[in-house]
């Protein structure tokens, strides 16, 4: 288990200290900000949203190392994904981080390595502040969402 925890860590450090897709997004058809006051997390997502299709996301921000991986790593899971898929997306990986629920692991991919944050509650938000932002920057809402 600790091979595993350490794997996770490794993988989540690699997010942090080199994100994917991160700046601004050419042609993006919407950006949302999300804040977590409570961790001093700031993440400003961009999507370009084709028809139905999440053609291209990125982000731009800063916080703590899970708020970013979080951010890096549902850049690369949800591009080319329908706006349906990626809610089951979202919904799944909530209850992944949150323990609310059981998750197949196959469904989540690399998601996975943020299973430890259901230890820490506090860092839930941390963990889904990207994908809240998404979301907003989806549905193309000017506002910004906060965790508080
Ligand atoms: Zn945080």
């Amino acid at each position: 288990m600790n091979e595993l925890r350490d794997l996770y860590q490794s993988v989540i450090l690699d997010h942090y200290k080199t994100p994917r897709n991160y700046g601004s997004l050419d042609g993006a058809t919407g950006s949302a900000d999300g804040v977590n006051p409570l961790c001093g997390d700031h993440v400003t997502v961009h999507v370009r949203v084709d028809g139905d299709t999440v053609a291209g996301v990125g982000f731009e921000g800063n916080g703590c190392a899970i708020s970013k991986a979080s951010a890096s790593l549902m850049t690369e899971i949800v591009a080319g994904r329908s706006v349906a898929e990626t809610e089951t997306i979202f919904s799944r990986f909530h209850d992944l981080v949150t323990g609310d629920a059981e998750v197949d692991p196959e469904e989540l991919g690399k998601l996975e390595v943020l299973s430890g944050v259901r230890e820490f509650p506090a860092r839930v938000k941390c963990a889904t502040l990207a994908w809240h932002a998404l979301r907003a920057a989806i549905a193309g809402e000017e506002a910004e969402v906060s965790t508080e």
